[in-house]
């Protein structure tokens, strides 16, 4: 009897883990690249903001830990550039714990601070505590996963829609009244509601435009528009996108 090797599938390497040290003072980035290597973790260094939105971009890591006064692009200015395409964990560096207050302060979209001088085993205890949030966020943007919405496919990471393998021509609106809705799926929302959410609260647009952008996307996306699956309307309420079964 012949031996059936196993399918690849099965056998699932543990993939190391990726991390960007973004840090201008050298001293301090080798320590760190020394520690963190030794746990197992591959670090990439970057000694300028600059430098390390070119190695983002790159090479997406699994983490970034990024140090707040860089010289030129400082670490808040990169950390917004990171964030206007990616949800990879971000930790920010700082000197003073003032600073963590005011950083957090501004909703950069961070996930944790460490503020120096700060242990490599606080530092590690921190890195495995944000990839394992980011591991359990279902959030379908945090896992750069295409899904299946009705009859068509989402690509939240390259904002397009295919249907039988053909990209379907949206505006973008469209489009981000679909993201809106995914991210929050199960949530009933009014026509008002979406507005606000998707449009913006200076928009001086109707009610009417919702129902256009949706009357658009079920055509996209449904089998039956008239008869929407996915892309459902609350009577007397607004709209909801059903979770898939
Ligand atoms: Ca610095």
């Amino acid at each position: 009897m012949a031996i059936t090797p196993l399918p690849q599938s099965d056998v699932v390497p543990e993939r190391p883990i990726k991390i960007l040290l973004v840090e201008d003072e050298r001293a301090l980035r080798e320590a760190l690249a020394d520690a963190l290597t030794s746990e197992g973790f591959v670090v990439t260094q970057a000694d300028t903001g600059a430098v390390g939105l070119a190695a983002f971009r790159a090479a997406p890591p699994d983490l970034i830990l990024l140090d707040l006064m860089l010289p030129e692009m400082g670490g808040i200015e990169v950390c917004r550039s990171i964030r206007s395409s990616s949800r990879v964990p971000i930790i920010m560096v700082t000197a003073k714990a003032s600073e963590s207050d005011r950083i957090s302060g501004l909703d950069l979209g961070a996930d944790d601070y460490v503020t120096k001088p700060f242990s490599s085993r606080e530092l590690i205890a921190r890195i495995r505590a944000v990839l394992r949030r980011a591991e359990a966020d279902p959030s379908p943007a945090a896992q750069g996963a295409r899904l299946r919405v009705g009859e068509a496919e989402v690509d939240l990471e390259g904002q397009r829609v295919l249907r039988d393998g053909a990209v379907v021509h949206l505006k973008p609106k469209a489009f981000q009244l679909l993201a809106f809705l995914i991210e929050n799926a199960g949530r009933v929302y009014t026509r008002e509601q979406l507005l606000d959410k998707v449009w913006g609260y200076d928009y001086a647009g109707e009610t009417r435009t919702v129902d256009v952008h949706m009357h658009a996307l079920r055509q996209a996306m449904e089998a039956i528009p008239a008869e929407p699956v996915a892309l459902q309307t609350v009577r007397g309420i607004g709209y909801v996108l059903r979770r898939p079964a």
